[in-house]
């Protein structure tokens, strides 16, 4: 069984064919840095990132051109590179599901509350729950499966407000 590390699987994606193609789709639909319009040093941004949400690494809806001084400051720039050379991931867990289940917050602090994360398969319901539970707050997902579960704490995490 070949072990497959998450740089080793995102330099093999860009240098796919496809992964070309779709750089310079993005860059030719664009043209400019979407954010603040400047045509230096250009850059193709994955909105979703590519090491989070590596199914989305080709969808036109996911790109977007950005000038390096704002790619920088996207809060996913880098995401990636913290985990550069670290321990190689298994690649039964297809999707890097461990490296997402790894950037979850282990606890959130709500009314001054540390809530844990957990994630469990309900077999009654067929289903897998994940996210943190306490009183009126709630950020957990029912999926069928844990991905869809996971990626659904993510999205949660990003939208969600605590209620007054
Ligand atoms: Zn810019």
């Amino acid at each position: 069984m070949k072990l497959i590390s998450v740089s080793e699987r995102l330099k093999e994606f860009r240098s796919t064919k496809e992964y070309v193609e779709w750089r310079s789709f993005i860059l030719k639909r664009d043209k400019k840095c979407v954010l603040c319009g400047s045509k230096e040093k250009l850059e193709v941004d994955h909105i979703k990132s590519l090491a989070l949400y590596p199914r989305l690494g080709l969808k036109k809806n996911n790109g977007r051109v950005l000038c390096h001084i704002c790619h920088k400051k996207t809060d996913t720039y880098g995401v990636f590179s913290r985990f550069k050379d670290s321990s190689s991931i298994h690649p039964v867990l297809a999707g890097d599901l461990l490296f997402k289940i790894q950037s979850l917050p282990q606890t959130i602090e709500i009314y001054g509350k540390e809530i844990g994360f957990s994630l469990r398969y309900i077999p009654e319901f067929k289903k897998w729950v994940a996210g943190y539970k306490f009183a009126k707050v709630n950020l957990s997902a029912k999926e069928n499966t844990i991905e869809e579960v996971v990626d659904s704490i993510f999205d949660k995490l990003r939208y969600s407000q605590i209620p007054r």
